[in-house]
């Protein structure tokens, strides 16, 4: 079940509920997360729980049969959350609040709101989050959440955490002059002037509509790296609405601006284009990881960069995908265990399942890949290794085996089936 979590809202931190409502974020300050136990509170609190923010009612310092016999508070406001608890010192409310949670708005109502609507626990919960400078005190919210889930919901042009003001949203997608990959600023507020990332404080600008105009890496990327024209984003490092915007950008295929953290602040790396969604599933639920892959630069006198042919996006996608897989496995076959080490690099191939070419079209999906050592991966292929729906390795002359593997690993059954009755049946015609 969802936790539930209450926020008392008191007069003179209001203005600070508007601005988290137009950011998609809340926070605490470190005294909050010192006393009474805030951390160990707040952090349980994960994807899609929910967050009841209340305002208004009597004074808090009487006793709980009194607050729920007469508390009628005035506005509340229901949230989810879509990235739990960080820390984060930019600046979003007048005042330092580093303790944060991104969240989703859902509802923000006005009226009066007693025990008879929200329910005892609520009250209770809200009562002490009062008393406790704004503590998230977490209590049964099945009633307060049913009923305020009736209310309409939040209706923004834009996404919790682009946070854009309407006035400033002109869509700016592609190169922006003047700027040239390797440019580094101190702040990304200097990147906002350069109208590169128009939102100091999200990790991704843009809509659900047009999908993403520019990002931040949480890490710069390793130039040394094989694959260096690719990026890796991974969901919970972005809000929820991050992964919807990025997910369109692949499907529109709109440029996107890359920034990183540098030595010297924040360096521009240049227009990447989105080539790849998937899932990895974790003990806490699915992250969503996204694939960036490098345009070109633009020809001179022309903003527009040159995309890639279809044909080597297809190989992009393909080789990130599949490096995934050996990195879960730290370059490990999943069979035999093998991990080949050549010139101090580790060597491992991402084998599909059910094979991508040809007839068989098989998704080139992070549950549709192995990682293997060549010799496992050809015999794979030719049909000499096969892996039951129980996961067990059979392979001529050897006893069925485990197949190695890590839990965010999900591997696709009906994959391995299909590939299983491809070999059985040849195997019986020959
Ligand atoms: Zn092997």
């Amino acid at each position: 079940m969802r936790r539930t979590g209450f926020i008392y809202i008191p007069q003179e931190s209001r203005d600070n509920l508007e601005i988290g409502l137009a950011r998609g974020v809340w926070g605490w300050k470190d005294q909050a997360m010192a006393r009474q136990d805030g951390t160990s509170k707040i952090r349980p609190f994960e994807f899609g729980d929910y967050v009841v923010f209340g305002t208004g009612g009597p004074n808090p310092r009487i006793s709980t049969e009194r607050y729920r016999d007469e508390a009628t508070l005035t506005r509340m406001v229901l949230a989810t959350v879509v990235r739990p608890l960080y820390q984060d010192d930019r600046p979003v409310w007048p005042g330092e609040f580093p303790h944060r949670m991104d969240l989703e708005f859902l509802v923000d109502h006005s009226g009066s709101f007693t025990a008879a609507e929200l329910g005892d626990g609520a009250l209770e919960a809200l009562r002490q989050s009062a008393n406790r400078i704004g503590l998230l005190v977490p209590g049964d919210g099945l009633r307060a959440v049913g009923y305020l889930g009736e209310f309409p919901r939040i209706t923004t042009s834009a996404p919790p955490l682009t946070g854009v003001p309407a006035t400033h949203r002109t869509q700016r997608y592609g190169q922006v002059r003047e700027v040239r990959p390797g440019l580094e600023l101190p702040t990304l507020a200097d990147w906002e002037q350069r109208k590169v990332h128009r939102d100091p404080v999200a990790v991704v600008c843009g809509d659900r509509t047009d999908g993403a105009e520019s990002l931040v890496l949480a890490a710069e990327p390793d130039p040394a790296q094989p694959e260096a024209d690719l990026v890796h984003v991974v969901g919970p490092d972005a809000p929820a609405t991050a992964n919807a915007v990025l997910t369109k950008s692949r499907d529109n295929g709109k440029s996107v601006r890359v920034l990183s953290p540098s030595t010297g602040g924040f360096r521009y790396l240049g227009l990447y284009q989105v080539v790849d969604n998937y899932l990895v599933h974790q003990a806490g639920g699915a992250e969503t990881h996204h694939v960036l892959s490098r345009l070109a630069e633009p020809k001179a006198g022309t903003d527009q960069p040159e995309t890639r042919t279809a044909v080597v996006t297809r190989r992009i996608r393909s080789t990130a995908v599949a490096e995934q897989v050996k990195v879960f496995y730290n370059h490990t076959c999943q069979v035999c265990r093998t991990r080949l080490v050549a010139a101090g690099r580790a060597y491992a191939e991402g084998a599909h399942i059910r094979p991508l070419g040809g007839r068989h079209e098989g998704p080139d999906r992070i549950e549709n890949i192995l990682c293997l050592c060549p010799n496992c991966h050809t015999l794979f292929d030719l049909g000499g290794i096969v892996i039951g729906q129980d996961l067990k390795v059979h392979q001529e002359n050897v006893m069925p085996f485990d197949l190695h593997r890590i839990p965010q690993h999900a591997i696709d059954l009906a994959q391995l089936a299909y590939h299983w009755s491809l070999h059985r049946s040849k195997s019986r015609t020959t």
